[in-house]
């Protein structure tokens, strides 16, 4: 497979040289060399040799545990007053950076925590894009959000979030330090874990299980190998509040579970889980631990059926080629109550050549957003879509605009917070204006 493949690669490489910017160039030639020591093996290279192909990604990978050693205030239920009484999960940060052929790099950051602040990100965006190369638009922090972690944010907290925002930055580090080539591909699976929890009833809209309610069951995988083809990495989505338990104790809950299942099932792999459009979505049932593992283990079974584990010949492995195209932008909010000042709300569109288009919204959009982009954005031959929530901004809904006429807990939510809602019913147009736009900015055949 490598050979065909190389070869297909190295003709599309051959284009590439013009339009790569100076940045990265350097870097890239020294890796070329690496690269051709390394496939020569320790035999001399000779003039007559020809030239080896060029890696089209270089990938570096890093995980840190964040589980706080301190009893917090835990994060996600408001009635939940009381801090943590110990672990149950081990909570994790983890780090992808992917390199493109002509140096250009992206930097994905997921958290098992309850969201990814524009604080936090702001922070560690400053320090990443200082020292790594990384621009602040390819900077995409996403959150599981777990509601059995800590509340960074609280006051209490102090000491653990300047622990966070340290070991982000250092995380990011490590994971730049890695960089080596790699093979990335995307595959696909289903899993119904999630439920709609949006019933309705005589009294209006309640939380409530809902299986005729709309669900987005996609499982969205990007696959990391080495140049030996081993899986080093598989970063994998969903969309389902990651809510199966509501105790005292540190845990992932089922995207923890998936991610421990994925990498103790595949040697040497990091699971990265990165949060869908879930903001009126549930795991049933719930409440109990053995859910919060069985709906691990149902998603951690779609990962593997989405990179065709144990299966030869794969068929459905879509190779990803290209260069890294990244946009960021925030749009202003409204909210329902005129006098209040808009929010600045984050959308983020990265492109992997043109094989993957990852849109990452902010804060906790309701799954009407996923199933819009997809439809508005996939077309035949184009790339394959991904559609991330929590991502760069936390906390708050953001309703479509069906589920703010419909009203509800998604749609009526408020709170001390100020970008809670509820919001002007046209914040979904807006959102999906600036959706569009930067898929446009990051279309392949415009320079980067
Ligand atoms: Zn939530």
């Amino acid at each position: 497979m490598a050979a065909g493949q190389l070869s297909i690669l190295t003709g599309k490489l051959s284009l590439r040289p013009l339009q790569a910017p100076a940045r990265g160039g350097l870097a890239a030639a020294v890796m070329f060399g690496i690269a051709n020591l390394t496939l020569c093996g320790p035999a001399v290279a000779t003039a007559a040799d020809p030239a080896p192909p060029a890696p089209l990604w270089r990938a570096g990978v890093a995980a840190v545990r964040i589980t706080p050693d301190n009893p917090l205030p835990m994060a996600g239920y408001d009635a939940r007053t009381e801090p943590a009484e110990g672990t149950e999960q081990n909570l994790y940060a983890k780090a992808l950076v992917l390199e493109d052929a002509a140096g250009g790099r992206t930097l994905w950051i997921t958290l098992d925590l309850i969201g990814a602040t524009a604080g936090l990100r702001e922070t560690v965006a400053n320090r990443v894009t200082e020292t790594m190369g990384i621009p602040a638009s390819a900077l995409l922090m996403n959150a599981s959000h777990t509601h059995c972690g800590p509340d960074y944010d609280h006051a209490a907290a102090a000491d653990y979030r300047a622990f966070l925002e340290t070991t982000l930055v250092e995380l990011a580090g490590r994971a730049v330090a890695t960089l080596a080539p790699a093979e990335l591909a995307f595959g696909t699976a289903r899993a119904s874990v999630a439920m709609n929890r949006r019933t309705p009833t005589s009294m209006g809209y309640i939380n409530h299980p809902n299986p005729a309610g709309p669900v987005d069951h996609a499982v969205p995988v990007l696959s990391v190998r080495n140049a030996d083809a081993t899986l080093r990495a598989v970063v994998f989505g969903y969309a389902c509040h990651n809510t199966t338990m509501a105790f005292r104790r540190w845990l992932g809950d089922y995207a923890g579970y998936a991610q421990e299942y994925l990498e103790a099932d595949h040697a040497g792999t990091t699971a990265l889980f990165m949060m869908g459009c879930a903001g009126d979505q549930n795991p049933y049932p719930r409440r109990q631990l053995a859910y919060a593992q069985r709906h691990g283990r149902t998603l951690a079974t779609a990962v593997e059926a989405a990179i065709e584990a144990d299966q030869d010949p794969s068929r459905h492995q879509r190779p990803v080629t290209g260069l890294v195209r990244a946009a960021f932008e925030r749009v202003d909010l409204p909210f329902a109550d005129t006098a209040r000042r808009p929010h600045p709300y984050p959308v983020q569109v990265i492109r992997l050549g043109d094989d993957i288009l990852l849109v990452a919204l902010g804060m906790e959009t309701t799954v009407d957003y996923a199933l819009r982009i997809k439809a508005e954005f996939t077309v035949a031959n184009g790339p394959a879509v991904w559609v991330a929530g929590y991502s760069n901004d936390y906390p708050g809904y953001i309703p479509s605009r069906r589920v703010l006429l419909e009203g509800g807990y998604e749609a009526e939510q408020t709170g001390p917070a100020e970008q809670t809602g509820p919001w002007d019913p046209g914040i979904e147009e807006k959102i999906m204006a600036t959706v569009r736009k930067l898929v446009e900015r990051t279309r392949p055949e415009l320079s980067r």
